[in-house]
Parts: structure tokens; sequence; C-alpha cells
């Protein structure tokens, strides 16, 4: 089991580094407002918390019993597809409060989520006693242990498949990530090869050019602004 300040990194550097990537960019070409600050500490401060969600019980258990079993929430495994999905209630709900805004709320539902999803695919690669399909099947699995298969002694297809379902668990955790961090206004946008310096800048974007293709640095100041 990672310990919390892992999990809380993870999220933060490496899930969420499209965010502070466009952030920094920019603060440094256009400047932010502190508002925007806040905006990003918030947001990551929310995808900490609810990347540390599966282990919660730990808490109360050290309080009320001087333990820390975290795997329980009662009869529910908290390290479950099913457990995770409260993040995204949870996100929305605060989202809903934050921006009174319906799509946002929804988005800040699936960073959260996607957070919390984050926390299960830590675990399984360090550990991986993970009971992703409860109530469904309470079976703990290690998704990752599929990764490490001696190819000439096993069944060629089904490990073949298992590493494939790996590959688009981790995608879909980057992808709801990094969608909902661009509808929040931390992203990039692709730039077409065509696009002239200068196009982006009616659009108050800004962009660069290198070794002959164009790439966004940063165009955070007008979605935030929506
Ligand atoms: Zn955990």
């Amino acid at each position: 089991m990672p310990y919390p300040v892992v999990h809380l990194m993870f999220f933060v550097f490496c899930l969420s580094s499209s965010a502070l990537y466009g952030f920094v960019n920019t603060a440094r070409s256009e400047g932010v407002q502190w508002t925007d600050w806040w905006h990003l500490v918030l947001l990551l401060m929310l995808g900490g918390f609810f990347s540390l969600l599966p282990d919660i019980p730990a808490v109360w258990n050290y309080l009320m019993y001087g333990t820390i079993e975290h795997t329980m929430a009662g009869p529910v495994p908290t390290h479950s597809l099913l457990f995770s999905s409260l993040a995204f209630f949870g996100a929305a709900l605060i989202g809903q409060l934050l921006y009174r805004h319906r799509g946002k709320a929804v988005a800040l539902g699936i960073f959260g989520w996607a957070a919390s999803l984050s926390h299960l695919l830590l675990d399984d690669v360090a550990d991986g006693a993970i009971t992703y399909f409860y109530p469904f099947d309470n079976r703990s699995m290690s998704l990752f242990s599929y990764v490490n298969v001696d190819l000439a002694e096993v069944n060629f297809m089904y490990y073949n498949l298992a590493g494939m379902v790996i590959v688009l668990f981790v995608s879909c955790i980057m992808l709801m990530t990094i969608w909902s961090l661009n509808y929040l206004g931390f992203g990039f946008r692709y730039l077409p090869l065509g696009t002239r310096i200068g196009d982006g800048e009616k659009n108050n974007e800004i962009y660069v050019v290198g070794s002959g293709h164009s790439s966004e640095v940063g165009h955070a100041a007008d979605t935030l602004k929506k």
C-alpha cells in the first residue's frame, strides 16, 4: 500500500500534469488573477482528497480503535469501482455549490472520480488486492499481475486481452482527468498544421512554433472566463 502522500502526488503531478503545464504557461505569458490561483489550488486539493478516498476508513478506525484498517466501510470494500463512484457524487455536489453550473459540476464529479480510480490503480500496481467488481464479484484481484507473464507458458489470447483491459483502464482514468480539467479551463488543444501564428491570438490564445510544427502553450484564460 503506497503512503497517502504518494497517492496524492501521483494524481496531482502525473495525471493532472496537463493542468499544471497549461496554468504555468498562461501565468507566465498573460498573467492570471489570484482567483485563478485559488481555482487551481482548490481543484488540486479536491483531487488530492478524492485520490485518498478509498483509504478514508483508516481515519476513523485509527481514532476509534487505534488501527489503520482501511479496506472496508462497514460491509462495503472501499477499494472497488462501486465505492470509488461515490467520489463522482461528492465532487459533483461540491462543483454545483462552487460553480452553480451543471456542466462544470459534472466535470468536477468526473475529475473526483478519476482521482479515486487513480488510487485503485496505484494500489493495484503496489500489492494488488482490489475488489474491483464488488458486489458482483467479491474476489480480490490484481489487473497488473497479468502484465508480467511468460509468453511461452500461458494462454496467448487471454493474457493479451487482459493486457489490453489494463491499458484501457489506465487510458480511461487519464482521459477522464484531462477532459474534466480541460472543461474547467485547464488544458491543451490541438493546433492544426495550417494554422498561422496570430490566428490563435484572435481568440485570446497564444501559440508557439518549433521545428516546423505548431503547438499550443496555453488557452486557459478564455475558458476560465466562461
Ligand atoms: Zn488504498
